[in-house]
């Protein structure tokens, strides 16, 4: 299988060289040039397999340049016992008659994002190799803090790699910010940036684009690519959770082959829910992907109604990771959606940078409307979902959840839907603790308690146990402590690399 840029830029690429390059040359993003369709009997039969044995039946039809042994090698390398602190990886809980959660925040930075960071690095290690690269690779990353740690964390000392991390200063959560700034390994760098994600994302864009710098770094025998979910190595990956997801609804007795089933996502780069797209066109049996946004709700605007703005205030919210005004993997929906029309797509990207705003056509909007369906919450009944689920459930879910939830509701109370549905899990309910602990136990009782006193309050009170990677976190040294302004980033990446 070939990849080709949303662009059109003229060239095809291995998946070896797009994951290695991160970003096509002239601005897109790498797409498969065909994807494959799944025999039925291929998608019964992940029933009786392992999480890293369904990773490698999935990637196997992407990775088409890895032989079965290299995707395998990856596979176990990344998705391990001690790394994971579930031996199923992506566990599917039961909630009830309708609805389950998948569990994406078992992995070492506790939200979904080691699914693919923990492989991807791997992968890149793999695909260095056999493009028979000398090259140094620097990882350049805008993170909205939970990427940030996950690829910290995936490339620390990883042979042939340096990884640069950026995030937008005082936009990501305290435990978020203590753990890019303590990240051990020689070859990791995090920096915070004075501005929102938008920006740090926009300054790291501009910083790929730069061919100046790129020769620079050439001469200096060093060459960029990103972890973030423009790499199409970040989202393979995550294409096996789908299915790992509806393989366990049919163990469970569940549901019965063939039934389609709707995924409810909390989004906000359109990175994860742009996977399970992916997953529906190999053949999974998906009814709706319904995209779960907060108040920072583009997503659900233009779903809705096929107007792009981003023309409008950038909120804070409880739920950072989704406060994002730019989500980068839609332009992969628009390219296929539109029939792979990169002219179109070139045009609307262009009106986005532009004007921050693009429209796209009647069919275009039917298409996605078939379908996603999109809906928003706010701050306060993200805060209530919270509180009603641990009382009716017991269960204690995350702020990302938590949009993701309360959609949910919204969206069976608007079309009566009765079908199966998974809600996707993004975050450990620790990750995010202030304000899930505001939510079980109430504003007054927290009041003046640390981040790091309340893991232990929500830990004792209802029973769950504290991630490993989270605890202590509030006594380990400080290792990178730059702040720099937006405008600064090229240069901090130069002083960095010594070029
Ligand atoms: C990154 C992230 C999201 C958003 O995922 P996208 O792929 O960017 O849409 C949601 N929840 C959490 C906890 C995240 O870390």
């Amino acid at each position: 299988m070939k990849y080709k840029s949303t662009r059109g830029w003229e060239s095809k690429l291995s998946s070896a060289e797009a994951i290695k390059i991160g970003i096509a040359p002239d601005g897109g993003l790498f797409v498969p040039d065909n994807i494959v369709k799944l025999a039925n009997e291929d998608i019964i039969a992940l029933k009786d397999m392992t999480y890293q044995q369904r990773a490698v039946q999935i990637l196997k039809h992407f990775l088409t340049d890895y032989t079965i042994d290299e995707i395998t090698e990856c596979v176990n390398k990344a998705y391990t016992c001690d790394k994971f602190s579930s031996s199923d990886i992506a566990p599917l809980n039961i909630l009830n008659v309708n609805a389950s959660i998948l569990e994406l925040w078992h992995g070492p930075t506790c939200a979904f994002k080691d699914m693919a960071l923990q492989i991807l690095p791997h992968l890149l290690v793999k695909a260095i190799e056999k493009t028979g690269e000398s090259d140094e690779i620097v990882i350049l990353v805008a993170t909205s803090g939970d990427t940030g740690k996950a690829a910290l964390e995936g490339f620390k000392d990883v042979k042939g790699t340096r990884i640069i991390v950026f995030f937008p200063n005082n936009g990501v959560s305290e435990v978020q910010r203590l753990q890019m700034v303590t990240q051990e390994g020689t070859n990791v760098h995090s920096i915070a940036v004075e501005g929102n994600f938008d920006d740090t994302q926009t300054g790291v864009k501009e910083i790929f684009c730069n061919t100046e710098l790129e020769q620079t770094m050439a001469k200096a025998g060093l060459k960029f690519s990103s972890a973030n979910s423009i790499n199409w190595g970040r989202l393979v990956p995550q294409i096996v959770y789908y299915f790992s997801a509806y393989a366990d609804l049919l163990k469970k007795d569940q549901i019965n082959y063939g039934d389609k089933i709707n995924f409810v996502v909390p989004t906000g780069n359109f990175g994860n829910i742009l996977a399970g797209y992916f997953a529906m066109r190999m053949g999974l049996p998906v009814n709706k992907l319904v995209c779960a946004s907060n108040e920072n709700n583009i997503l659900t605007d233009f779903i809705n109604t096929g107007i792009y703005d981003k023309n409008r205030e950038f909120k804070k919210t409880m739920s950072p990771s989704m406060d994002i005004l730019i989500s980068s993997n839609l332009e992969r929906l628009l390219y296929e959606v539109t029939g792979q029309d990169s002219g179109l797509v070139c045009e609307w990207m262009n009106e986005l940078k532009a004007n921050g705003v693009y429209e796209v056509n009647r069919e275009t909007l039917n298409g996605i409307k078939k379908i996603f369906w999109a809906g928003y919450t706010t701050e306060k009944h993200t805060l209530q979902t919270i509180s009603e689920i641990y009382k009716e459930y017991n269960y204690v879910v995350d702020t990302h959840t938590a949009v993701g939830i309360d959609v949910y509701d919204k969206y069976v109370i608007s079309t009566a839907d009765m079908t199966k549905t998974v809600i996707v899990s993004t975050a450990s309910p620790f990750k995010f603790n202030e304000s899930v602990a505001e939510a079980i136990f109430g504003a007054e009782e927290i009041k003046g308690q640390s981040e790091f006193k309340l893991l232990e309050v929500l830990s004792e009170k209802c029973g769950i146990i504290i991630p490993e990677g989270l605890k202590k976190l509030d006594t380990k040294p400080v290792l990178h402590s730059k702040v720099c302004e937006k405008g600064e980033m090229k240069q901090v990446v130069e002083n960095i690399l010594g070029i």
